[in-house]
């Protein structure tokens, strides 16, 4: 593929902007931590043998007496058209919801193939669903790699559950994007302590406890790669809460104080309600953050994650930002992120890796985050390097975690240190 590279004038931070060859996962990715959050949904991938294998291999080692992902494979069958597949997916939905009572959400996940591509996967969904008569809910959403990157799956996942939703135009709160239980816990406790009792996580542990959504919704982004569900959300009238996202002492603090204010709660009630962990979080994060201090970092595109994470190394562990790449730049939902950068931070937008990868070289950093596929060929070079996956499977928000956020980054920067004595 062609690549182009056109800086932008801008004022700070400085951007570079690429359409080049990309090294990113697909978003089937995200059925690996989505299948956890959401306790009695089922991912049935309609896909090829490379699909089964790219979730069985990034859900590691995990072994379920009853997984709560599949993939239909469809490759190598004689499919002469939309029939076929019709009566395929017939099939295999009704086998599963069969033998898997248990089942109350059941996504479709569309990908790669041609077959599945010119299929009406959204149809087939409907279909299903209303066949089922409201004993399991059936919807669908595409992760083929020609469509999603990796957190993208998840956006694409949680945009499809909106329209799904009950609708109810009762003031309340709701907190967008996976978390893991833990944290889920310890936000709702400190959402209780700051006066918001009326909060709502999408998605929620269950199907059926999952948020209705209208006029008096206000909704906080828990996770910066989720444009395409908070489109969806003010389309059912809900309205976005405009904050940092909750990584680090100060993020999580800012994100607090940004959910409280839209209910009329001031900051001096967010500070007294977040003061112990808040604490405690400041000291094990300084622990941390002698390793890291002065330290340089370089950021591939991979996550969506990287512009929260830059400004938390930068702002809380004392790091020195060289690039900072992100697949997508939604400059609305990162207005206050990129704010909080430190002045002309390297901002690169989309990718070429061949000329990122020149200049990675040439900055010489101590540490790069990046997908699997650059981490070899880096650690050849020398240079460290954190899978950027890591960070999305690993629970980082809140108070608690940002300690264990400081580690991902310090862990691989120790090993290098070893290698070299
Ligand atoms: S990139 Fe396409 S074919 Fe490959 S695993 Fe993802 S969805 Fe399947």
């Amino acid at each position: 593929m062609d690549g182009c590279v056109a800086p932008i004038i801008t004022a700070a931070p400085a951007i570079i902007r690429e359409r080049g060859q990309r090294e990113v996962f697909c978003g089937l990715t995200g059925i690996v931590w989505l299948h956890r959050r959401i306790q009695d949904a089922f991912f049935l991938v309609v896909g090829s043998r490379t699909c089964a294998h790219l979730i069985q291999s990034a859900a590691g080692v995990m072994i379920f007496a009853e997984p709560r992902f599949a993939t239909a494979i469809i490759e190598e069958r004689d499919l002469a058209g939309r029939a076929d597949l019709d009566d395929e997916l017939d099939r295999v939905v009704g086998q599963l919801l069969a033998r898997r009572p248990d089942i109350k959400l059941l996504f479709l996940v569309g990908s790669c193939p041609s077959e599945v591509i010119k299929f009406d996967l959204s149809r087939a969904a409907a279909r299903l669903d209303s066949r089922a008569n409201g004993s399991v809910r059936i919807l669908s959403y595409s992760g083929s790699g020609i469509e999603t990157t990796f957190t993208e799956g998840e956006d694409a996942c949680l945009t499809a559950l909106v329209p799904s939703l009950a609708a109810s135009d009762q003031a309340q709160l709701v907190v967008v994007g996976a978390l893991a239980d833990a944290v889920e816990d310890q936000f709702q406790r400190l959402f209780v302590e700051i006066g918001l009792d009326r909060v709502a996580f999408l998605p929620a542990r269950r199907a059926g406890a999952m948020p209705q959504i209208g006029r008096g919704t206000k909704f906080i982004l828990a996770q910066p790669f989720l444009a395409a569900t908070a489109r969806a959300l003010e389309e059912r009238g809900a309205a976005r809460i405009d904050a940092p996202f909750p990584l680090g002492i100060e993020g999580t603090s800012l994100w607090f104080e940004a959910a409280a204010s839209a209910f009329g709660i001031g900051p001096d009630v967010v500070a007294q309600a977040i003061a112990v962990p808040a604490k405690r979080g400041r000291e094990a994060v300084a622990k941390v953050a002698a390793a890291l201090v002065g330290k340089s970092v370089f950021f591939f595109p991979d996550s969506q994650l990287e512009i929260p994470l830059a400004r938390f190394l930068a702002r809380e562990c004392g790091m020195r930002l060289t690039e900072v790449g992100t697949p997508f730049l939604h400059r609305d939902l990162m207005a206050r992120e990129l704010s909080l950068l430190p002045p002309a931070t390297q901002l690169a937008e989309g990718q070429d890796v061949e000329r990122q990868l020149d200049r990675c070289e040439a900055a010489k950093p101590d540490l790069v985050v990046c997908g699997l596929g650059l981490a070899n060929p880096l650690e050849a070079m020398g240079i460290a390097t954190k899978w950027s996956i890591e960070l999305v499977f690993t629970p980082t928000q809140g108070f608690e975690q940002a300690a264990d956020l400081a580690n991902l980054f310090a862990r691989p920067l120790g090993r290098r240190a070893m290698v070299k004595v």
